[in-house]
């Protein structure tokens, strides 16, 4: 029986990793949780699987759990846990400080949160190398990478990133000006988090993934191509121009699963297997109307910080746009603005990025609630 503990639990990717646990209740047990401020959710969670700790940003109270609340609670809730497994699925730069506390624990990690790669790639790389922490990562591309990579390290010539698009890339005639926080949370093909759904409608999440691979394969050749069906989930080509791919119907709990599994495989919640008789289209990236993967690429070879403050203005200006305090075109260009504006440093600590998410946010914030 192997002991898990879910960051993030009463998001997309959390929820869904407990139905992964629910299908296995001979091989898995929660053992902790740790939630925002949806205790209602959390509540109904503590019931079905009791774990032994809990934690809350907001005030929450259980008669048989340990509690960890406020902003570091699951901070805490880590330092605490024990367990074989960790899934990581706060959203955001918030992941940082407790998924350093797990890799510290040299467990097994499935990590969903891209954010924390992106600015601190480094920081969490090292400590992991130097705990023997094993990261698997969940993030459908980087599942899909890790998956075909099985098939040989050495020889990868480059790593070609799927991106579905999101809602709108396709569609010419949408004035992307005028996209709403409720038509940009609305995903053609996967259901997510508010946040990641609109960075995939501005293509940010595609240039959040590029740095993401790049980071956690030691890959720096990362390309990507539109491919609206989001059947195949990533490829690697190598050297001898053979590309590896990875496809299934679009579903989290696949990628979730195998974090769990792997190296095993399972049967899945009903996942049906991919029908040949229906074509799978691509498309060429359009950078123009969609820059924010190039800014990435930009940002990836600035290294620093640059990874960072991509990550953190975009975290801040979807924020924004979801307090419908800005247009859905700003984003990219908070984005732009906070490379031009901070100075890229070459020292990253988890402290010196908190510094900087409070100076970032505090400038746009104030700056557009006027
Ligand atoms: P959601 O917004 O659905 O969920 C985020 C989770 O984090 C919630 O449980 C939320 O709690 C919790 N949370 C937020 N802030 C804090 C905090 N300060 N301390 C503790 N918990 C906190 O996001 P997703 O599940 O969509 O995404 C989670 C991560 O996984 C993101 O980094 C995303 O990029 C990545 N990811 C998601 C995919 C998806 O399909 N959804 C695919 C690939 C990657 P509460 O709701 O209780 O406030
Ligand atoms: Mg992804």
């Amino acid at each position: 029986m192997k002991a898990v503990a879910v960051f993030g639990s009463t998001g997309s990717i959390g929820v869904q990793t407990l139905n992964v646990v629910r299908r296995f209740p001979d091989e898995y047990r929660v053992v902790a949780l740790a939630a925002g401020n949806n205790t209602s959710l959390l509540k109904e969670q503590e019931a079905e699987f009791a774990p032994k700790y809990i934690s809350s940003t907001a005030a929450y109270s259980s008669s048989d759990a340990k509690v960890f609340t406020g902003e570091n609670g699951a901070e805490r809730l880590a330092e605490e846990t024990d367990a074989d497994i960790y899934v990581m699925a706060i959203s955001g730069l918030a992941a940082l400080s407790p998924l350093m506390k797990i890799i510290g624990k040299g467990k097994r990690v499935g990590l969903a949160n891209k954010e924390s790669i992106v600015c601190a790639g480094e920081l969490v790389l090292s400590a992991a190398a130097r705990s023997g922490a094993e990261i698997i990562p969940v993030d459908s591309e980087h599942s899909a990478i890790f998956q075909c990579l099985q098939l040989g390290r050495q020889d990868v010539k480059k790593i070609i990133l799927t991106a579905s698009g999101g809602p709108f890339y396709v569609c010419h005639s949408t004035d992307l000006s005028e996209i709403t926080p409720e038509m940009a949370v609305k995903h053609p093909t996967w259901n997510m988090g508010a946040k990641i759904s609109v960075d995939s409608a501005t293509m940010v999440n595609k240039g959040l993934e590029i740095i993401e691979a790049a980071r956690l394969f030691g890959v720096n050749e990362v390309e990507y191509v539109i491919h609206p069906e989001s059947v195949i989930h990533s490829m690697v080509e190598f050297k001898d121009n053979s590309t590896a791919a990875l496809m299934s119907y679009p579903n989290m709990e696949l990628a979730i699963q195998y974090a769990l599994t792997y190296p095993e495989r399972r049967d899945n919640g009903g996942v049906r297997a991919f029908d040949f008789s229906r074509p799978l289209t691509f498309i060429k990236p359009d950078e123009t109307r969609f820059p924010a993967p190039a800014i990435a690429r930009e940002c990836l070879r600035i290294g620093g910080t640059a990874p960072a403050i991509y990550s953190i203005a975009d975290e801040v200006a979807v924020g924004l746009f979801l307090s419908r305090r800005i247009k859905f075109t700003d984003i990219c260009g908070i984005i732009s603005e906070a490379l031009s504006i901070n100075e890229i440093e070459r020292d990253i600590t988890e402290e010196s990025l908190k510094t900087l998410r409070t100076e970032i946010s505090h400038y746009f914030r104030s700056k557009y609630t006027a």
